[in-house]
C-alpha cells in the first residue's frame, strides 16, 4: 500500500493519501500526520492516553503524604482564618489518601469514604480551601455547579458530567481521574424544595440528589468520551468513584434557624440537667449538625455520604483587610509584582486598605469584592505608571476615593 504504482511517490499506509511528510514503520509502512491526530484522539477517548506528570496521585506515597498538620499549613498560606474547616479538611484528606494507599491486609478493617460538606456563606472561601487542596497534592481537581446538574433526560447536565469534566482536567487518564477531587458548588440548590417528598417529581432537587448519591457512594460510572458519543458504538469510559474525594460546598441560606430550632429543644434537656450551655448567636454555623442539613432538604442518604461536615465563619473586617496583603498571592502583592516588572516599586498609604474594606462591608461585596474595587482604582495607575519613568509610585487615600466614587458600585456588586 504504502508505495501504491509509483515506487517513487509515498502513501500513507492507513488512509491511502500521498504525503511527503511521513513516518516509517516495519515492513515498509508508512504514517501521515493526519492519522497520527486522529489516532491520538481515539486512544484519548477510549482513556488510554494521558500526561503522565511528576507528583501525580500515583507518585504519591504514604512516606511523602502531608500530614495533617502540613496540610493546614500550607492552607494558611493562602487562606485567611477559618480554622476550623481547615482542621477538617486536613484530616479528612489526609484519611482519604492514607485510604487509598493502604496496603492490603485481611484484618477486616475497612476504612470508609470520607466526603466532604463545607457550610459557609458565599464567598467566604469554600471554593479557595478545595482548590488549594487539590494544588497541594496534585491531584486532578475540578469544580462543578450542583445547579445546572439535573435527573438524567432532561435539559441541563447529567451528573456524570463532572466526571467527564474531571477527566478533562488529567488528560482522560482514568487512573489519575479516579484519585482526583470534585468539588461540587452550590450544594444546598439541589435541596428538596418541600417537606413532602412525594407531592411532585421535584426534577432539579431531589433526583439529582439520588443520581448524585451514586457517584457519592463510589460506583462504575458510564461516563461519555471526550465530546460525547457519535454514535451509539463508541465506547463509554468506565470510572470507579470509589477513590474519588467530593468535596460539596453550600451557603445554607437559613440554615441558622434549622440550628436554632435544633438547639433549642435541647437546651430544655440540658437545662433540666443543670448546665444550660451559652449560645453563640452570632455565628449558629459552628452548632451545625448532620440532621439540620437534612431538615433543609437533603436526602438522609446523601447526608450520609458526606460525613465529614463543617463550617466558614463569617469573614470580619480584620479578615478581610488581611485577605488583601497576605495571602501568597495576595492581590496586592499582585500589583506589586506587576509594576516591579516596570522598575516601579508601587506602595499604598495604609488608609487605602482600610477604604477598600470598608468599601467592601458597606456594599455587601465580601471577599471577592476585594478584587473588584482593588482594580477599579489600580486600572488608571497601570494605564499610567509604566510609561512614566518613575521609581516608586504611592497610592494616596485621596486618590483611591476619587476612583471609587466615580465607579458604578452597582455594576460592581452585580458582576461578582
Ligand atoms: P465561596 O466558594 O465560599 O463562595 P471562594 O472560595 O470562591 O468563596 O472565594 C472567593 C474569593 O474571595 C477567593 O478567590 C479569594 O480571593 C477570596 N477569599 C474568600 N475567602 C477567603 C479567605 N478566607 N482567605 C483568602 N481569600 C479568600
Amino acid at each position: 500500500m504504502a508505495k501504491k504504482d509509483n515506487p517513487t511517490k509515498q502513501y500513507c499506509s492507513f488512509c491511502g493519501r500521498e504525503e511527503r511528510n511521513l513516518l516509517q514503520g516495519i515492513n515498509d509502512s508508512f504514517i501521515c500526520p493526519d492519522c497520527i491526530q486522529q489516532g491520538e484522539l481515539i486512544f484519548k477517548e477510549m482513556g488510554l492516553l494521558g500526561k503522565k506528570t511528576k507528583n501525580t496521585a500515583q507518585s504519591l506515597d504514604l512516606k511523602q503524604l502531608p500530614k495533617p498538620q502540613e496540610i493546614k499549613a500550607f492552607l494558611d498560606q493562602y487562606v485567611i482564618g477559618q480554622d476550623a474547616a481547615k482542621q477538617f479538611l486536613s484530616v479528612a484528606v489526609y484519611n482519604h489518601y492514607k485510604r487509598i494507599l493502604q496496603p492490603a491486609t485481611d484484618d477486616g478493617v475497612e476504612i470508609e469514604k470520607s466526603n466532604i460538606v463545607l457550610v459557609g456563606s458565599t464567598g467566604t472561601g469554600k471554593t479557595l480551601l478545595a482548590r488549594t487542596i487539590a494544588k497541594m497534592l496534585s491531584v486532578p481537581f475540578t469544580i462543578v455547579d450542583a445547579t445546572v446538574l439535573t435527573q438524567a433526560g432532561y435539559v441541563g447536565e447529567d451528573v456524570e458530567s463532572l466526571l467527564s469534566r474531571l477527566l478533562q482536567e488529567c488528560n482522560y487518564d482514568v487512573q489519575q481521574a479516579e484519585r482526583g477531587i470534585v468539588f461540587i458548588d452550590e450544594i444546598d440548590k439541589i435541596a428538596r424544595k418541600s417537606d413532602n417528598p412525594s407531592i411532585t417529581r421535584d426534577v432539579s432537587g431531589e433526583g439529582v440528589q439520588q443520581a448524585l448519591l451514586k457517584l457519592l457512594e463510589g460506583s462504575v460510572v458510564n461516563v461519555p468520551p471526550e465530546g460525547g458519543r457519535k454514535h451509539p458504538e463508541q465506547e463509554f469510559i468506565h470510572v470507579n468513584t470509589q477513590n474519588i474525594l467530593f468535596i460539596c460546598g453550600g451557603a445554607f441560606d437559613g440554615i441558622e434557624r434549622k440550628i436554632a430550632a435544633r438547639l433549642n429543644t435541647q437546651v430544655v434537656g440540658f437545662e433540666n440537667a443543670g448546665k444550660r450551655h451559652q449560645i453563640d448567636k452570632n455565628n449558629m454555623l459552628q452548632y451545625i449538625a448532620p440532621q439540620d442539613l437534612k431538615s433543609f432538604g437533603l436526602i438522609p442518604e446523601i447526608v450520609g455520604r458526606l460525613p465529614i461536615l463543617t463550617y466558614l465563619e463569617p469573614l470580619s473586617k480584620q479578615a478581610l483587610r488581611n485577605i488583601l496583603t497576605e495571602p501568597k498571592n495576595a492581590i496586592i502583592k499582585q500589583y506589586k509584582k506587576l509594576l516591579l516588572m516596570d522598575g516601579v516599586e508601587l506602595e499604598f498609604q495604609p488608609e487605602v486598605l482600610d477604604y477598600i474594606v470598608d468599601k467592601a462591608v458597606e456594599y455587601k461585596l465580601g471577599a471577592r469584592g476585594l478584587r473588584s474595587l482593588t482594580e477599579t482604582i489600580m486600572m488608571p495607575v497601570m494605564f499610567e505608571v509604566p510609561s512614566r519613568h518613575t521609581a516608586q509610585y504611592t497610592v494616596t487615600l485621596d486618590y483611591a476615593k476619587q476612583k471609587i466614587e466615580a465607579a458604578d458600585m452597582l455594576r460592581l456588586q452585580s458582576s461578582l
